[in-house]
């Protein structure tokens, strides 16, 4: 398996999981129960605690490295966005 292809994988991994930037973006996480839920929810639907306005994407941002051109959260290993391809 060549490098490029482990990160697509990885890349399309992310997405799935809802941690490309866009998706991060549509998620908020309930500082109560740690139950995800969407942005325009005010009020989680586990156990009815109010949402905070951060986004999950502003919680990782706060902790982690951003790519300067496409936004997409890195984490410490990457050398290279794994999105974009810019070196970090
Ligand atoms: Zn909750
Ligand atoms: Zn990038």
């Amino acid at each position: 398996m060549t490098a490029e292809r482990l990160e697509l994988l990885r890349q399309q991994n992310m997405e799935h999981y809802g941690f490309g930037p866009s998706a991060m973006k549509k998620i908020c996480v309930c500082t109560h129960c740690g139950t995800p839920s969407q942005i325009e929810d005010h009020f989680c639907p586990e156990c009815g605690y109010r949402l905070p306005n951060k986004t999950l994407y502003d919680l990782y941002r706060e902790r982690h490295k951003v790519c300067s051109v496409c936004d997409t959260i890195l984490t410490e290993d990457m050398a290279f966005c794994p999105k974009c391809g810019t070196k970090i």
